[in-house]
């Protein structure tokens, strides 16, 4: 039988800087996904990559005094280096200039171009040399009975250029009927809104071309242009889904930023449709964060880099706070002291308190064989089993926050069950020995659970734990798809030795 597929990808990321935290959000989004899909027993498929073909990596280059190959070799092995080092499990790294890519975009221009959905005209920007900007009319005010730039107060030169022009228009009722019949096209619901109101008010037609040449795509029929921006950068998802894995396409998710959804939601599919392709199933859009209440940015000097926070505190820290505390589609300020109280009282305490309870008590027991006849707690057996029906819900629906706050909520109610049962006073009583023994088993099966739950968000330290409660090979099961067999599996759980502390705390 064919196994099912998955695909997931990035949002595009630009060549001219390295990845900041604000990157790394998307891109771990993307990763956890792709991880709970591969445990689960999917054919997986993960593509991030950077944008080349673009006017700001040549300047860069320029300002560096690097050839532009030189400067784009060194940045992708930059971006490569970012995503390893935080252990995102990309499958394909692709970057815009590269022939595979340039030989698709040629055939889809054309393609696109024989079906009349690409055409010349010739252009007029209004370009104000003082502000160095193109002008929208709506741009400009009146003075003199003349329009002029409201920061110049001059008139905008006027500039012809020929281009090429997708015709957008033409598609405005099919991208609709297509939005009618996948109503989970773009998530959130509010951001979907917005993009159908946007498409039923009307669409404009966009330029794909331009006259300059450097080394981006030229035009199929007419060398003397290039392709620029969208209509190069959105085929990437194509492209990597060539010759062998043609099974991948279309994509089952995209996740990106907010500001790029209308060329996702809208230009993406109808660029699509003109080509004759699938189109993807889903769009998955993040909000913004700011730092301090200030947006994200060089110049105000507040970048994050996220392999020198993760080096202060942990990967792990960073996990949870960037999806434990706000849901993907929100706006919100990235708090280093949240971050570190998220991480001291969700993983330092609740689940580390837990792990060390069951591992000190059961070895007081000294079973030669561990747990042979017990059972799960009926309660919290039963509180398991709507945790877990939810989780699954939760992660087909890609809510990463509910996903972690039923995971933390069901711990939660496991630490109170000890608290209250105390098996540690119970197991002095011999009469009460059965008792306490259940209560144990019932912790340690509930935390194999709840770890395996958890292996998408924290491959390395999840490994580490199922060590602790000697489970042998968990990860190379879960890597290999078995998540279903080890869940339902009976473990024993002879535990030999306290484990050492794998989640320090942090001082704020
Ligand atoms: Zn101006």
């Amino acid at each position: 039988m064919m196994k099912k597929t998955f695909f997931v990808t990035t949002p595009i990321y630009y060549t001219n800087g390295i990845p900041h935290i604000w990157h790394s959000y998307s891109s771990l989004i993307a990763d956890i996904l792709f991880k709970y899909k591969k445990i689960s027993g999917f054919d997986v498929k993960f593509c991030t990559w950077v944008d080349e073909n673009s006017q700001k990596a040549v300047q860069k280059a320029e300002e560096e005094n690097m050839p532009v190959w030189e400067y784009l070799d060194m940045m992708a092995e930059k971006h490569k280096k970012v995503w390893d080092w935080l252990g995102i499990s990309y499958t394909d790294f692709i970057r815009t200039t590269e022939p595979r890519h340039h030989e698709l975009v040629r055939k889809v221009l054309q393609k696109s171009f024989d079906n009349w959905d690409i055409y010349e005209w010739v252009y007029e920007w209004l370009y104000c040399v003082w502000c160095e900007a193109f002008k929208k009319d709506e741009d400009l005010i009146e003075k003199d009975w003349k329009k002029v730039c409201p920061d110049h107060l001059k008139e905008p030169d006027k500039i012809k250029e020929k281009n090429y022009f997708f015709k957008l228009s033409k598609y405005q009722d099919k991208i609709l009927e297509f939005y009618e019949k996948n109503p989970d096209f773009v998530t959130p619901k509010e951001r979907f809104n917005e993009v159908i109101a946007f498409v039923k008010r009307w669409l404009e037609d966009f330029s794909i071309s331009r006259e300059t040449n450097k080394f981006w795509i030229k035009l199929p029929f007419d060398e003397s242009q290039v392709t620029y921006v969208w209509y190069d950068a959105l085929f990437n998802y194509v492209t990597v889904c060539q010759n062998w894995d043609e099974r991948f396409w279309p994509a089952d998710l995209h996740v990106v930023w907010k500001d790029i959804i209308r060329f996702h939601a809208i230009y993406w599919p109808a660029m699509l449709m003109s080509v004759g392709y699938e189109l993807p199933k889903q769009i998955l859009t993040t909000g913004f964060f700011t730092i301090d209440w200030q947006k994200i940015s060089k110049s105000l000097g507040n970048v994050i880099d996220p392999v020198e926070f993760c080096e202060k505190y942990s990967k792990d820290l960073l996990v949870l706070y960037l999806l434990s505390n706000f849901n993907i589609w929100q706006d919100w300020d990235f708090d280093q002291a949240n971050a570190v109280l998220t991480y001291n009282a969700k993983l330092a305490n609740n689940l580390w308190n837990l792990l060390n309870r069951a591992t000190v008590l059961t070895m007081k027991l000294e079973l030669q064989n561990g747990f042979e006849n017990e059972k799960m707690d009926e309660n919290i057996l039963k509180n398991f089993e709507e945790y877990d029906k939810n989780f699954k819900i939760f992660f087909e629906k890609y809510e990463l926050k509910a996903v972690l706050d039923s995971t933390f909520k069901f711990l939660d109610d496991l630490n109170l069950f000890v608290t209250e049962t105390e098996p540690w006073k119970l197991m002095k009583q011999e009469e009460n020995l059965e008792k306490a023994k259940n209560i144990l088993y019932t912790i340690c099966e509930s935390l194999r659970q709840v770890w395996l739950n958890l292996y998408p968000f924290f491959p390395e330290k999840m490994s580490k734990l199922f060590e602790t409660l000697w489970l042998q090979n968990y990860s190379l099961y879960l890597e290999n798809g078995k998540l279903a067999e080890l869940k339902a599996k009976k473990e024993n759980f002879i535990i030999k030795e306290k484990p050492e502390i794998l989640f320090e705390k942090f001082e704020i």
